[in-house]
């Protein structure tokens, strides 16, 4: 019987407001995350699902804990990583922050508007710290050198799993993907829908032996 898990999936977009208006942010659905959420909860796991705005609904059953900036998602996340055995970061983080976000709307009058930003917290690397004996699965979104790129990004995360596509997949039903173990192992996947893509990650997690329950 397969051992019943509590994975915490973040996923989604998040914003970044630069006043009360405008804000920056990437085209993804969260179609990833809730088809990782819904195959998870089919095969009996809990499932607290972390989200950036989505116009989609989130799958009955998981525990949906939504926000909208980064820096809320790593909060959110740095809450529910104790309790769970298995994290997937799924969610497309917008990398970049105003320094000093407008509490008014800013008048078009006002000119030319040069922006200044700072890079937000990683938050895969932030949990990398606390990850323990945890399964970590994460994603690598990359323009050139996708393979090279995300193998790094699997050891600098100290991922167990890496999924690397490119930027066709954002906001996409299916797309094509390699995933990279830690292991060193690949596998092509060619093009799939993201449920297919969510079966191919469930069916690692749960061969993945070594995790303890809970009550770690
Ligand atoms: O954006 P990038 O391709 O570097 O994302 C790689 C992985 O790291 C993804 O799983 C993404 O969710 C995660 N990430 C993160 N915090 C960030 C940026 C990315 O957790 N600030």
């Amino acid at each position: 019987m397969r051992t019943r898990r509590r994975i915490l999936i973040l996923s989604g977009p998040t914003r970044e407001y630069l006043d009360p208006v405008r804000y920056l942010t990437n085209a993804s659905s969260g179609r990833q995350g809730m088809a990782l959420a819904e195959e998870a909860l089919s095969r009996g796991h809990a499932v607290d699902l972390v989200q950036g705005p989505s116009p989609l609904p989130a799958p009955a059953g998981s525990r949906l804990h939504a926000v909208v900036s980064s820096e809320e998602m790593l909060r959110t996340a740095l809450e529910f990583h104790p309790d769970c055995d298995v994290l997937i970061g799924a969610a497309a983080v917008c990398d970049y922050r105003p320094v000093a976000p407008l509490d008014r709307k800013r008048k078009r009058a006002g000119g030319r508007w040069t922006l200044d930003l700072v890079p937000n917290p990683d938050i895969l690397e932030e949990l990398a710290r606390r990850k323990g004996s945890r399964v970590h699965v994460g994603f690598a979104l990359e323009t050139d050198d996708l393979v090279g790129n995300s193998r790094r990004k699997l050891r600098a995360k100290s991922l167990d799993w890496i999924v690397a596509n490119s930027p066709s997949a954002i906001d996409a039903e299916n797309a094509e993907y390699i995933v990279l173990g830690a292991d060193g192992s690949r596998r092509d996947l060619g093009t799939v829908s993201k449920t297919e893509l969510a079966r191919v990650l469930l069916d690692l997690v749960d061969s993945a032996q070594d995790i303890p329950g809970p009550s770690r």
